[in-house]
Formats: C-alpha cells, sequence, structure tokens
C-alpha cells in the first residue's frame, strides 16, 4: 500500500498545508482517507487526477474533512465520469454530502450524473469492504453532527490506522496496535484543546501503540512553531510512504 500525504494541516491553512487528504494506492486501485475542502487543489498539485478515485473513506463530517466531496462530484459531473464513486463515512453521511451540494450549488444534488455515487455508512467496530480495501472503523471523540471515527484499513497484510480528529481515548490503542503505519493527529503541541489531540499526550502513549511507524498530521500553528522540539516523524503535504 502506497500512502501519500496531499493535505496534512489544520482546518485553517496554516502553514500553507492543505486539509486533511490522504490517498492510499493499492495495485490500482486508489482511495482518499477524508476528503477536505481544498483537496481538489491537493490533488492537482500532486498530479493525482481525480477521476482515477474509486472511493472516498471519511472520519468525520467537518468542512475540514469531507468539504471536498462537492467539488469532487461536480468536477467528476462535468468530465463525464461514467465508474461508480463509493464514499464511506459515519452514519447520515449521504444527507450531510447531499447538503453540503445544496449549500455551496444549489440543485446540485439533484442533477443526473452519468456516474452513481455509492454512499456506505459506517458502524462502530463492523468491518466493511470496498474499492480492494477492509476498513475497520472505531468511534473515538470529536462532536461534529455524527459519529466520528478513526479508521483501521487493511489491504493483503498490511494495515494503516488513522485516528481522524479526536481528543485521547483508549480506542486509539485498538486503532494502532501492531499497524505498519499509524496516522495521528497531533494539532497542539501541549496545550489542550477539547476534541483533539496534542503532540505530548500522543508521545505518552507512544510504547503503548504498538506500530511500526508513526506519523503526526493535521499539525496546527502552535504544533508547526515547536517542530524542532517534536521528536516522532510529521507529515507535510506530498510525502508519501510505502508500507
Ligand atoms: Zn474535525
Ligand atoms: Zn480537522
Amino acid at each position: 500500500m502506497r500512502v501519500t500525504f496531499l493535505g496534512s494541516g489544520d482546518a485553517f491553512g496554516n502553514g500553507g498545508r492543505h486539509q486533511t487528504c490522504i490517498l492510499l494506492e493499492t495495485g490500482t486501485r486508489r482511495v482518499l482517507l477524508d476528503c477536505g475542502a481544498t483537496s481538489m487543489l491537493a490533488m492537482k498539485r500532486q498530479g493525482v487526477e481525480p477521476l482515477t478515485l474509486d472511493a472516498v473513506l471519511l472520519t468525520h463530517l467537518h468542512g475540514d474533512h469531507f468539504g471536498g466531496l462537492p467539488f469532487l462530484i461536480l468536477d467528476a459531473q462535468f468530465r463525464r465520469r461514467t465508474q461508480p464513486l463509493v464514499i464511506a463515512g459515519p452514519t447520515g453521511v449521504e444527507y450531510r454530502v447531499l447538503d453540503a451540494m445544496e449549500m455551496m450549488f444549489p440543485g446540485s444534488s439533484r442533477t443526473g450524473r452519468r456516474f452513481e455515487v455509492q454512499y456506505l455508512e459506517l458502524e462502530n467496530r463492523r468491518p466493511a469492504a470496498l474499492a480492494g480495501i477492509s476498513v475497520k472503523p472505531y468511534e473515538v471523540v470529536h462532536a461534529s453532527g455524527a459519529p466520528p471515527l478513526a479508521l483501521r484499513v487493511s489491504a493483503g497484510d498490511k494495515v494503516v490506522a488513522y485516528s481522524g480528529d479526536t481528543e485521547w481515548t483508549d480506542a486509539l490503542l485498538d486503532i494502532a496496535r501492531a499497524a505498519d503505519l499509524f496516522i495521528c493527529e497531533a494539532y497542539t503541541f501541549d496545550k489542550p484543546v477539547k476534541y483533539h489531540l496534542d503532540y505530548r499526550t500522543v508521545m505518552a502513549h507512544r510504547s503503548a501503540f504498538g506500530c511500526k511507524r508513526l506519523v503526526l498530521t493535521h499539525l496546527g500553528p502552535d504544533m508547526l512553531a515547536r517542530t524542532a522540539d517534536v521528536d516522532a516523524e510529521c507529515a507535510y503535504d506530498g510525502l508519501t510512504i510505502e508500507v
């Protein structure tokens, strides 16, 4: 599995980074892990053709994690995509995506298209299969209008786990356990922010994760200002990892 961080920033463009958008490639299949509002720009910057995506997996329904979908779907409509697009995410994902489309481009959710958007609701700790991967969601703690999830993605014998946005929860230990790569939010260095993780808290559990590789993402201004003090690998837009 190849993992490319197209967007590694927070919601507000700090550090000039794109919002969360992580590309997973397995063989010929391509899945986007979260699709923040800046994702079309992030994909085009990195030479990723949006029409080649098979699926989008969403951790939670905040604009910096799913706000790129109206643009992705409309672009595919205008460029006459034909193959289905799977969108998997928390309970109510279909209605939230349609609402976002109507808010930004009125009428767009009801327009006829040559391709089908297939919505899949992910349930806590129930595995699902899509686009050549299997995914096990774990409910975390992050108020976003629908149950927020961390995701454990498997392809063959490789496992990539991703925290999404969350404050500390012991569910993260289940998510990260023996993963080949654990992508974990570190929004601040040590400042507690409700519903988010800070670097110090993540590192206090580093050995308990039992993951082979840890990469921090969703870096906010406080974290970006202190990278010299960070003893962990941090994502950046364009980072590619072979798992
Ligand atoms: Zn969020
Ligand atoms: Zn976020």
